[in-house]
C-alpha cells in the first residue's frame, strides 16, 4: 500500500467525468487499498479516484473510522429530505462550505470483488455519498456552496467565543 497524491481544486483531473470499471484487476485493487490509506492519512470520511488522478467511477467513505465501504460503479437509485451544513473536501483543504444535500440516499454499486450491493445512508453518509459521487462527474462541491467559503478552525473559534 502506498500514499496517493491527492489532486487539488484547480487540477483538470477532478473536472472530467470518470469511465465505468469493466473489471477489478491487482492494479484496481491496489488503487483502493491506496485511496482507503491515502483518505485515513488525510482524516477525511470520503476519497474518489479522480481525486487521486485516476478518471474511474470508484469512490471509498467511511464516516465512523470503522465502516470502510467502497463504491465501484456506484447509481444513486434514491433521496429524501434535505440537510443544510458544512461541508469539506481533501481536494480543497483548509476551506469548508455550507451546502444543502439530501437527508436520506440509497445507493447500488459493486464492491472490490465486483459484487452488487445497496446502501442507504442519513446525515453525514448520506452527504458524503452525494459529494463523492458527484467527483465521478467531474462535479466539486464547491459549485453548491451557500454564501463563501471559510476556514473551518476560525469558525469553530467563532462559534466557541460566542457561547462564552
Ligand atoms: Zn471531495
Amino acid at each position: 500500500m502506498a500514499l496517493r497524491n491527492i489532486r487539488e481544486e484547480g487540477d483538470p483531473v477532478l473536472y472530467k467525468v470518470c469511465k465505468p470499471v469493466k473489471e477489478v484487476t491487482p492494479r484496481i485493487k491496489e488503487l483502493i487499498e491506496d485511496m482507503f490509506e491515502t483518505m485515513y492519512e488525510a482524516n477525511g470520511v470520503g476519497l474518489a479516484a479522480p481525486q487521486v488522478g485516476i478518471l474511474k467511477r470508484i469512490f471509498v467513505i467511511d464516516t465512523t473510522g470503522e465502516d470502510p465501504h467502497v463504491f465501484i460503479n456506484p447509481t444513486i437509485l434514491e433521496t429524501s429530505g434535505e440537510q443544510t451544513g458544512a461541508e469539506g473536501c481533501l481536494s480543497v483543504p483548509g476551506k469548508s462550505g455550507i451546502v444543502t444535500r439530501p437527508n436520506y440516499a440509497k445507493i447500488g454499486a459493486y464492491d472490490e470483488n465486483m459484487e452488487y450491493f445497496e446502501l442507504e445512508g442519513t446525515e453525514l453518509l448520506a452527504r458524503a455519498i452525494c459529494h463523492e459521487n458527484d467527483h465521478l462527474d467531474g462535479h466539486l462541491y464547491v459549485e453548491k456552496v451557500e454564501g463563501d467559503l471559510f476556514d473551518p478552525t476560525e469558525y469553530m473559534e467563532e462559534i466557541e467565543e460566542d457561547e462564552e
